[in-house]
């Protein structure tokens, strides 16, 4: 343990000192990692490697801190929350620019997200698991109540760093636990940042932040001295959470990929619905778990729908997220580069038609031009796996029920949209879909009050709502028996 410093918010600089806080304390390691801004491939900043001793301390202080926070009154701690949103809210101009160039996200993306991460503190702020009374005679009484299920770990991707940290930490905050985050390595700094801002608003070892690499996580997942693991990050890496974590019978909240179907309808407007539908699947550069990722259209409508996209698509600028006029920014990292660059080769190989894009050209940074597949084969690549890139194919049907079963033959049950004027049908349709969350004429709209979770292997459990906060509780069924001569 190196390096204390006091937490004068005034003294924070958002350029450089990214720094671990354990019980309340700044902390650097032996060893540091690099972080690349993904719009130059240049290093921006360097962060500590954790320990697994310094590990230890983290989780020793949270356990230290849960018998205090816990019984702390409800009211006091979503006070606390929500100042971390209102502190959140102050620096949201620093973040902002952070973000952009630790993930490669343009301006509009990073607002949505810091601001958004804000709003999200403060209305979790709001949310509380009453006790219910069952029975209350003269003879009997019975409550069950949720109860914080202890300490938490909290393993976060690089897609949205900020706003998938604090839907972990606030309410994990509010339900009563104490919480260790990991950010994902590619994206440590906001975290890092948002975590040492606000520790002078909570007792030391409540909210801690380690950074580190793949290791880390996989000592989080085994530790004893962790109760629940909050996860969101790939289907792949969800299963060994899970294995890893059955050791010791952790919580799990596993949040995953998604192969999200986009279903357009014979009667759209292709000129309306293509920005749409471009916009359901490119968002964050289609980095993005509710991505749109296999749009099925209506055959009436598939050429049109198709060249509205093109022509759209034509218009998009991609980027650095650091110039004014982006909206699309770089992939993130190289091996996600690397990842996404096999999807192009494939496409090549098999011969599939591209309808836009098809070529990536070689750096500075991690671009990858927006590209449309026509009408690739159902079993192609392309269509079956999660890319997390924006190479989308654009796939033709005709029977209502044969896309539904298309929509559904996946192992992922993250998300889906449907597109059309008849509300009757789009309704029929969507209801119809084995995903988490299904938008109709509309999509990524979430909220702090609207569960959010996968079906199949898109995840365990859920996020946001109060279903989302009572994952960080356990049940507990209090009984009394008033009889005086019972005892
Ligand atoms: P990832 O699974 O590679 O990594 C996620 C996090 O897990 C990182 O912090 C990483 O360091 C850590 N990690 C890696 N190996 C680990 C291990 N063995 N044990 C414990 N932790 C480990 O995912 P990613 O590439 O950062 O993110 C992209 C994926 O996340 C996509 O599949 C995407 O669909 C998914 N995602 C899902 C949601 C959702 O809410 N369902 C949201 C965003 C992203």
């Amino acid at each position: 343990m190196a390096l204390t410093t006091e937490y004068a918010t005034a003294r924070i600089s958002f350029d450089t000192d990214y720094v671990s806080t354990i019980d309340g304390t700044a902390v650097t390691s032996p060893t540091t990692a690099d972080v690349f801004n993904p719009a130059t491939g240049q290093v921006i900043a360097s962060v500590p490697v954790t320990t697994e001793a310094q590990l230890d301390e983290a989780i020793g202080a949270a356990r230290r801190a849960f018998p205090g926070w816990a019984a702390t009154p409800l009211r006091e701690r979503q006070a606390i929350v929500s100042a971390i949103g209102d502190r959140l809210a102050e620096h949201a101009e620093d973040f902002m620019a952070l973000l952009t160039r630790e993930q490669g996200k343009p301006r509009a993306g990073a607002e949505w997200e810091v601001l958004g991460s804000a709003a999200w503190f403060k209305e979790i702020a709001t949310q509380s698991l009453p006790e219910e009374t069952l029975l209350d005679t003269e003879e009997r009484r019975v409550v069950t109540r949720a109860t914080p299920v202890g300490v938490v770990g909290a393993i976060v991707p690089w897609n949205f760093p900020i706003l998938l940290a604090v839907w972990k930490i606030a309410p994990a905050l509010v339900a009563g636990c104490t919480i260790v985050v990991k950010p994902s390595p590619f994206t440590p700094l906001c975290d890092l940042k948002l975590v040492e801002l606000v520790q002078d608003l909570l007792p030391p070892g409540v909210l801690s932040a380690v950074s580190g690499d793949d290791d880390l996580g996989k000592w989080m997942t085994a530790h004893p001295g962790l109760d629940k693991i909050a996860f969101t990050g790939s289907s792949e890496t969800g299963k060994h959470v899970m294995a890893s974590a059955a050791g010791t019978l952790k919580r799990l909240t596993l949040e995953l990929g998604g192969n999200d179907p986009a279903i357009v309808l014979p009667d759209v407007d292709p000129q309306k619905v293509a920005p749409a539908v471009f916009w359901a699947a490119f968002q964050n550069n289609a980095q993005f778990c509710n991505a749109a990722k296999r749009v099925f259209i209506h055959e009436d409508v598939y050429d049109a729908v198709r060249d509205a996209l093109v022509a759209y698509a034509r218009t998009v600028k991609v980027g650095d997220g650091g110039e004014a006029d982006t909206q699309l920014g770089p992939i993130q990292n190289e091996p996600q580069f690397r990842k996404v660059r096999e999807f192009f080769d494939d496409c090549h190989a098999q011969g599939h038609t591209f309808a836009l894009g098809g070529e990536i050209t070689d750096g500075p940074g991690w671009f990858v031009p927006v590209t449309l597949v026509d009408n690739p084969p159902e079993d192609s690549r392309l269509v079956v796996e999660e890319p997390f890139g924006p190479i989308l194919p654009l796939l033709k049907w005709s029977d209502e029920q044969d896309v539904i079963r298309r929509a559904n033959d996946t192992p992922y049950g993250l998300g889906a949209s449907v597109w059309g004027k008849d509300l009757a049908a789009v309704e029929r349709v969507g209801r119809q879909i084995d995903a988490g969350t299904v938008w109709l004429n509309e999509v990524h709209q979430y909220s702090p009050h609207q569960v959010f979770g996968g079906h199949k292997e898109s995840g365990i459990g859920a996020e946001n709502s109060l279903h989302g906060l009572a994952e960080y509780t356990n049940w507990q069924t209090i009984t009394l028996n008033k009889a005086p001569d019972a005892v």
